[in-house]
């Protein structure tokens, strides 16, 4: 079965580079480009697995994830919390939100997809638990 990663990126160039790491994985690609936009989607799609940028148009990435975590349907969905420059405070902001890794730009292309698979496995392990 192919998982499901939704992309939430404002920045057309970023949401390419995202598109290009993670075309080489098999798996189903669902791209928002704001926040209402992506918590709309999200509750939709019900993805595997979400990377949020953080500062987005209409909705902030903490808030769509705050808002995400208030339904039970995505208490365990791993989401990858991102912004734009590493600043003081935002790891404790971002994790504080609820997003489970923290990650600042230059995203790391290289250690995404091992990330993004170990993520994914992790909560495949959890749901079969429960
Ligand atoms: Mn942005």
């Amino acid at each position: 079965m192919k998982e499901k990663i939704m992309v939430v990126e404002d920045n057309p160039q970023n949401m390419r580079l995202f598109e290009m790491v993670l075309r080489v994985e098999d798996y189903t690609l669902l791209k928002a480009t704001d926040g209402e936009e992506a918590l709309d989607m999200a509750i939709r799609e019900q993805p595997d697995l979400i990377l949020m940028d953080i500062s987005l148009p209409k909705m902030s990435g903490l808030d769509v994830t705050r808002k995400l975590r208030e339904d039970p349907a995505f208490s365990d969905t791993p989401i990858i919390g991102i912004t734009a420059y590493a600043m003081k405070g935002d790891r404790e902001k971002v994790l504080g939100s609820g997003c489970d890794i923290y990650m600042s730009k230059p995203v790391n292309t290289l250690a995404l997809p091992e990330m993004i698979a170990e993520l994914l496995l992790r909560s495949k392990k959890k749901s079969r638990q429960s």
